[in-house]
């Protein structure tokens, strides 16, 4: 049984070792994500290189994530380690840098904080452990009430119940770690805190700047970008993929609105042709203990059967006690969830006209593979890897081979639902020669026998992306 449902693992000082990238590959990680608010550019370039060089022993196509830092919101340096909250306590929130830090007094590095908040509202450190209610404003003050004591520690995150605290979304940083993903050459580059379409706009600057066609992948975490399904749409069209960041997104909507929302993005990025990640805190207890909770395996089988392409693994995997564990509990959880029947049929955009031809193809192929009796595979032999995405925009028990003569659309495959990435140079193979050649390339992964039916979608021409415009059936003979 091949699964379809990808695993992003996050990298960090628990996992980043050749021997560990090794086991987490044979677990089933499929994309390995350099978290950009850590570490320094030279570790990141190191921990790049060990990566592609695992992957290329072990013939394996992962795709590499670099994920911007953005312009997160953070408390400044407590006076001291450890400041114990009470509920009830009156503390201040100050981004005058001078005044002195005392236990009700907290400093803030971001200046517009007294003028973007009211009284009334709910402010929320530590991804929402802490909760604070605002009491009045005052100058450079803003005079609080803790509703929800807590130990905070210094530099925690610092958000608004209903979003609204917003700055600028790239930084000089971000522009650096751009840089930085462009020299590396990465697939994947997730841009934080955006709120709109817009956003995006110094992102693409700077990598058109850098000469570079890195794939964005926009995270969703601010309550502005889900408020309406303009905004959530024209954000998705602007990306390359979406990722259901639930960690900020979830202190700024709050948990019971996230449910619905997570569904909503989900089914709004496969509808526009983009793969989607749900991240944060799937399996976080695995990061103490080798087990998960029967919550989290529930958590994960729920994004899978919401149609989500990959599952993340955050500090589970980066500093975690359990790595392969939790991978290994990721991926047999995405197996028990893809049993489900609701995930082998579809009946994806059945109502709506279609565009072009290469997307009428990619339907055509999975609705045939699906009804079609004794199909056990898809090929799609793919440029730039559109045609397999939109494939697997389908949900469907079957898997889709993307055989592909670019290294970088195998490694960007990767994260697609139900692709199997295989690097095959098909420009020599010309005519009728090309459709044996593709199956017995895939024979032995697909365990292909005697007589099983395999359909392939393929362009005229090779050398052009989005020219697919051939679907054939054909049989296996041995
Ligand atoms: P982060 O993003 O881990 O970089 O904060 C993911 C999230 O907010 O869920
Ligand atoms: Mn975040």
């Amino acid at each position: 049984m091949v699964r379809r449902t990808k695993i992003v693992a996050t990298i960090g000082p628990a996992s980043g070792s050749p021997e560990m990238i090794a086991r987490l590959l044979d677990r089933g990680v499929n994309v390995f994500r350099l978290n950009f608010s850590h570490g320094s550019a030279e570790g990141h370039r190191q921990q790049a290189q060990i990566i592609r060089d695992v992957c290329a022993e072990k013939k394996i196509y992962a795709a590499i994530l670099g994920d911007l830092q953005g312009p997160k919101i953070r408390i400044g340096d407590l006076h001291k380690d450890v400041l114990t909250l009470h509920d009830g306590d009156p503390i201040t929130l100050t981004v005058n840098a001078d005044k002195a830090k005392t236990d009700s007094c907290i400093s803030v590095g971001y200046k517009a904080l007294p003028s973007s908040v009211a009284a009334g509202d709910t402010l929320l450190l530590d991804d929402g452990l802490i909760q604070l209610t605002v009491s009045s404003i005052e100058a450079d003050d803003v005079h609080c009430q803790v509703k929800v004591g807590g130990e905070l520690k210094s530099r925690k995150g610092l958000n608004r119940l209903g979003g609204g605290l917003s700055a600028t979304t790239i930084t000089e940083k971000d522009l650096a770690d751009i840089e930085l993903a462009a020299e590396l050459k990465l697939d994947f580059l997730a841009v934080s805190f955006p709120s709109c379409a817009d956003d995006l706009l110094p992102v693409k600057e700077k990598l058109q700047a850098l000469n570079t066609s890195i794939s964005i992948i926009s995270k969703i975490e601010r309550a502005e970008a889900v408020a309406n399904d303009d905004t959530l749409n024209g954000l998705i069209a602007a990306s390359d993929g979406v990722m259901v960041a639930r960690g900020d997104l979830g202190v700024e909507i709050g948990d019971a609105q996230l449910i619905g929302v997570q569904k909503k993005i989900i089914r709004y990025a496969r509808r526009a042709n983009k793969p989607v990640i749900t991240a944060t805190q799937m399996m976080e207890s695995m990061i103490y203990s080798p087990v998960p909770t029967r919550a989290e395996v529930f958590d994960v089988a729920n994004a899978v059967l919401d149609g989500t392409d990959a599952v993340m693994l955050s500090a589970e995997t980066a500093t975690g006690k359990y790595p392969e564990k939790v991978v290994a509990a990721m991926a047999d959880t995405c197996l028990g969830a893809e049993q489900h029947p609701d995930t082998h049929t579809s009946d994806y955009r059945i109502d709506t006209t279609i565009g072009t031809i290469d997307e009428s193809i990619a339907l055509a192929a999975i609705y045939a593979a699906n009804h079609l009796e004794n199909v056990r595979a898809s090929i799609c032999l793919t440029e730039s890897g559109a045609t397999a995405l939109v494939m697997s925009r389908l949900s469907s028990s079957l898997p889709i081979y993307g055989i592909s003569r670019h290294q970088q659309t195998c490694r960007r495959m990767a994260l697609y639902r139900g692709v199997v990435p295989i690097f095959m140079d098909f420009s020599h193979n010309i005519g009728n020669e090309l459709y044996p050649a593709a199956l017995n390339t895939v024979a032995l992964s697909a365990s292909l026998q005697q007589g099983d039916r395999v359909i392939i979608t393929c362009g005229d021409i090779h050398g052009s992306g989005g020219m697919t415009n051939n679907l054939k059936i054909l049989e296996y003979q041995r």
